[in-house]
C-alpha cells in the first residue's frame, strides 16, 4: 500500500509500505478515504517532538472503511464507515475510566504524560498513522466510532481531532454566560474554540493571528471580532483597553510552540520572533486574561515549552487547564451540534490533495500558502 513517509524535518514522501495486519484481537483494519495534516503533524515535520522516527507514517485524523477486525471486535464489520478518534484508548484503564481518553495508560505504558497517538512519535507510542491507503486501529472496539448515515465524511473527518479540540479548549475555559474570550491563533483549532465558545454562552469572542485570509474566515465563522497582532502595538495593553482595563475572562492558546523558537524567545525576549512557534501565544494568554481568569492550553509544546510566565500564573492566582483533547467523550455532543447545525465544520476544508503529493502538501500547510486552513489528503 502507498502510505506518508517521514524522512527527517522538512522531508517527507510517499512510499510503498507493507499492508498493516490484525495484531490483537481488539484490532481493526481500516481502509483510509479521508485523512488530514494537521497542526500538530508540523511539529513532527518541523522535528520539534522528540523520537519521532525515520520511517514513520503520520496522520492522526482520519476515517474510511473497516476492511477487517479482529476477534474480540464485535461491535464492527467489514464494510462499516468510521472516523477514527486520534487517542489510542483502551476504555478501561484508570485514565479511561475518568474520562481522560488522552492519556491512557494502556495504548503508551511508556509515557508518563500522553497516551497513544496515531502516527505521533515514538514518544507517544509509536504508532504508525492513517496518512496512507490503510490502518492498523489498535482498540477499535471503544475508538473507531461509526458515522451516522446522514453525516458528511469531510465532517466526520473533522471530528477526530481539530473539532473536540477547539471544543475541549473551549470546555477548559469554563466559560460563564458574557464571558470576553480571548483566543490565540485562527487555525483549525484555534476556528473551533471560537466557534465553540459561543455554545457555551460567551459574550464576546476576540481572535488574533497575523495571517489576514484566516482572521477574514474566522471573522464569520466564529463569528469573532479579529485582530492582527503585528498591527496592534502591544496585545496585552490592547486586550486591557477592550475590556475596561480587566483583561478577558477566560484565554485560549491554540498556537503551541516549536522548540527551537521557544528558546530563542526565552533568549531574546517576547517581541523578537512574532510566528508560531515561540510560546508568545502563551505569554500573551496568561498576561491578557483578568486576575482570577481561567488560561486554556491547547496547543502543542515541544521539550523547552516549559519557559512560561509562571511568576505571573502565581501572583494572579490563575487557573491554568490544558490536555489533549478526549475525543471520544466529546463525540455525542458534537455529532449533536453538526446534526443541527450549530456547528460545520467541513467550512475549514480548503484542499483535497491526492496523498501521491504528500511533499507539496506538507510544504503548502506549513508555509501557510495558497490561504491554506485545512488540507485532506485523499489515498
Ligand atoms: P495551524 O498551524 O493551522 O494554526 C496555528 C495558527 O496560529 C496559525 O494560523 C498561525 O498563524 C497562528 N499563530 C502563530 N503564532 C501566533 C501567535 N503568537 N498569536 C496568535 N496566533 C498565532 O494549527 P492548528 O491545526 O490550528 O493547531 C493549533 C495548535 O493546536 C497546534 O499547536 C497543534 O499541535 C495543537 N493541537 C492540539 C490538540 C490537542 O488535543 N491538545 C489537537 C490538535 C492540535
Ligand atoms: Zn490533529
Amino acid at each position: 500500500m502507498l502510505a506518508m513517509d517521514y524522512r527527517g524535518p522538512y522531508r517527507v514522501r510517499v512510499e510503498e509500505k507493507k499492508m498493516p495486519r490484525i495484531e490483537h484481537p481488539r484490532d481493526a483494519i481500516v481502509r483510509v478515504t479521508r485523512s488530514c495534516i494537521c497542526g500538530s503533524d508540523l511539529h513532527l515535520y518541523h522535528g520539534m517532538v522528540p523520537d519521532t522516527r525515520v520511517g514513520t507514517t503520520f496522520g492522526h485524523e482520519f476515517c474510511g472503511i473497516v476492511e477487517e477486525v479482529g476477534d474480540e471486535v464485535t461491535n464492527l464489520k467489514a464494510g462499516d464507515h468510521v472516523l477514527v478518534p486520534f487517542n489510542i484508548a483502551c476504555g478501561q484503564c484508570h485514565f479511561c475510566k475518568q474520562g481522560l481518553f488522552g492519556n491512557c495508560h494502556e495504548s503508551n505504558p511508556q509515557a508518563t504524560a500522553v497516551g497513544g497517538i496515531f502516527g505521533y512519535s515514538h514518544t507517544a507510542g509509536g504508532f504508525q498513522g492513517g496518512q496512507a491507503e490503510y490502518a492498523r486501529v489498535p482498540y477499535a472496539d471503544f475508538g473507531a466510532t461509526l458515522i451516522p448515515d446522514w453525516m458528511d465524511p469531510d465532517d466526520a473527518v473533522l471530528l477526530t481531532d481539530v473539532v473536540p479540540t477547539g471544543y475541549q479548549a473551549a470546555e477548559m475555559g469554563g466559560i460563564q454566560k458574557g464571558d470576553t474570550v480571548v483566543i490565540f491563533g485562527a487555525g483549525p483549532v484555534g476556528l473551533m474554540a471560537a466557534r465553540s465558545a459561543w455554545l457555551f454562552g460567551a459574550g464576546r469572542v476576540i481572535v488574533f493571528d497575523h495571517l489576514e485570509y484566516r482572521l477574514e474566515f474566522a471573522r464569520t465563522f466564529g463569528p469573532a471580532e479579529v485582530y492582527n497582532f503585528k498591527e496592534v502595538d502591544d496585545v496585552v495593553v490592547f486586550m486591557k483597553k477592550t475590556t475596561d482595563g480587566l483583561g478577558a475572562d477566560v484565554a485560549i492558546d491554540a498556537v503551541g510552540g516549536d522548540a527551537a523558537g521557544n528558546a530563542l524567545q526565552w533568549l531574546f525576549g517576547t517581541k523578537l520572533k512574532l510566528e508560531a512557534g515561540n510560546a508568545i501565544a502563551l505569554h500573551w494568554a496568561i498576561n491578557s486574561v483578568k486576575k482570577g481568569g481561567i488560561v486554556s492550553i491547547v496547543g502543542v509544546y515541544g521539550p523547552t515549552g516549559n519557559i512560561v510566565p509562571i511568576g505571573n500564573v502565581v501572583n494572579k492566582g490563575l487557573t491554568l487547564r490544558a490536555n489533549q483533547a478526549s475525543v471520544k467523550r466529546l463525540l455525542p455532543r458534537l455529532i449533536d451540534h453538526v446534526k443541527a447545525g450549530r456547528i460545520n465544520p467541513k467550512a475549514m476544508i480548503t484542499h483535497r490533495i491526492p496523498l501521491e503529493d504528500i511533499a507539496d502538501a506538507y510544504h503548502m500547510f506549513s508555509a501557510k500558502l495558497d490561504n491554506c486552513i485545512k488540507p485532506v489528503l485523499i489515498p
